[in-house]
């Protein structure tokens, strides 16, 4: 008897009302394919739960979800919250600190089909979740950035041995179940004392992976060699803010950011959630690129199989990335990869390539 799984449903701002539901879609018809029963729980989140509820994370929202196996997270446009929502800290920063979640796990890899500066790129980002360069993520309180005169702004980094040997073991595993390679990024020339603890720590973890080749490139170089050789990396570890501006950088030269997708992960709770925001120039329009979604969706189901022993699970993951590479070679795409489906047709013709029997067989 199959097990019943379920999994929150966050829309958020911008396209996320677009890109979510397609996500969903899929999924639900992936699941069925392997005989998975998926139990969708919609909560609020956002721009309408400001509305709704006065805050952009209701607690319920955080009740709910601390029951349920994972959820998709849509993007948020919190800087166009009104005050004191636009200056809090923003939803999915709410959700990873209180939740934990200090893995952000970020793949970037070319889709055949699809035109990309780099063609043939396939490498992971392991980025910080918890502490590093964004204030509004170190502290107990409040958003760790203050003003103490007029004209002049302070914000703190924090870099803990801690927190980079939990996500340094996180990039070493994912290295060795991958190409074995794995790169460091800091600025430990510059920010010695933090970034140069956290290359430290990332070099004593490596003792422990002796089959895991280590090298280490400074954040503003490592920019260079992902636009010049975004193929030659596998698994890159780095800390918070790094790890979100080489991610964008990653998921646009491997394709768009339109499919980057990434999970936020603890030991024991995940959250699907796409690289790229809210993109409120594009919202409403029906033209979004659901791919980053639909994947960060696999990436949860994969996680999930894995952490259940549950083989549909990953069967499911394997069947929406299948559906996706197979809509996307057959010509189907959205129009930041180069074509012209819509959201809503790009979806369809991935719900029928599952239904066709893609990543079956
Ligand atoms: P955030 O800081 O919330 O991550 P951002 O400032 O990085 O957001 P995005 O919202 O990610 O910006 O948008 C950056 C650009 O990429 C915009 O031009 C947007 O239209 C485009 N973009 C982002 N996501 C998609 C998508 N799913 N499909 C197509 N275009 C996208």
């Amino acid at each position: 008897m199959s097990t019943t799984y379920r999994l929150g449903v966050l829309e958020g701002d911008g396209i996320g009302p677009e890109i979510v539901p397609s996500a969903v879609e899929i999924a639900t018809a992936a699941a069925h394919a392997t005989g998975t029963t998926i139990d969708w729980v919609t909560l609020p989140l956002g721009a309408t739960a400001i509305e709704s509820h006065g805050t952009p994370v209701p607690h319920e929202t955080g009740t709910v979800l601390a029951d349920l196996d994972g959820w998709y997270l849509g993007p948020h446009d919190s800087v166009s919250y009104p005050e004191p929502h636009k200056s809090a800290l923003n939803p999915s920063g709410t959700l990873r600190k209180h939740f934990g979640l200090f893995a952000n796990i970020r793949p970037a890899k070319s889709c055949p089909g699809a035109k990309a500066v780099c063609e043939n790129a396939d490498l992971v980002i392991v980025r910080e979740n918890t502490e590093g360069f964004y204030a509004d993520r170190n502290t107990y309180a409040g958003t760790g950035e203050f003003s103490p005169v007029e004209g002049v702004a302070i914000a703190m980094g924090i870099i803990t041995r801690a927190a980079t040997e939990r996500v340094a073991r996180v990039a070493f595993e994912l290295a060795r179940s991958r190409r074995k390679k794995l790169t460091i990024v800091h600025k430990a020339n510059v920010l010695k004392l933090t970034t140069g603890l956290f290359r430290t720590v990332c070099q004593e973890v490596a003792q422990e992976y002796p089959d895991v080749a280590v090298d280490d490139f400074h954040i503003d170089a490592m920019t260079v060699h992902l636009v010049r050789r975004a193929q030659d990396f596998d698994v890159i570890v780095t800390e918070n803010m790094f790890g979100d501006i080489l991610s964008d950088l990653a998921g646009e030269i491997s394709g768009s950011l339109g499919t980057a997708p990434s999970i936020n992960a603890s030991a024991d709770r995940a959250m699907a959630q796409a690289s790229h925001g809210s993109a409120p120039d594009i919202a409403g329009q029906n033209i979004a690129n659901p791919v980053a979604m639909i994947l960060s969706g696999a990436m949860l189901f994969e996680w999930l199989g894995a952490k259940h022993g549950d083989a549909a699970l990953a069967a499911t993951a394997k069947i929406i990335e299948a559906g996706v590479a197979q809509t996307i070679a057959s010509g189907t795409s959205t129009r930041d990869l180069g074509g012209s489906a819509s959201t809503t047709e790009f979806t369809a013709a991935v719900v029928k390539a599952i239904e066709g029997g893609a990543g079956r067989g």
